[in-house]
């Protein structure tokens, strides 16, 4: 099971179109919000797909999320 959370840096199965396969996550919840780190394009993922489709956790956020 992979644990991720907002400001990770994940890598995709998918490369994007512009050639990067790494995305930061900028929002979790029904709907994954993931940001390509190559071109910043911003994609909507339903979680399942989200999941199905993440290959690796690049890079831990480790600052707790109190806001
Ligand atoms: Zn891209």
């Amino acid at each position: 099971m992979n644990r991720y959370q907002v400001g990770d840096i994940v890598k995709m199965k998918k490369t994007h179109p512009c050639g990067g396969d790494l995305w930061e996550i900028m929002r979790t919840g029904v709907d994954i919000r993931i940001k390509c780190t190559t071109c910043k394009r911003v994609l909507l993922l339903p979680r399942p797909k989200f999941e199905k489709s993440l290959k690796a956790i690049i890079e831990q956020n480790n600052t707790s999320s109190c806001q």
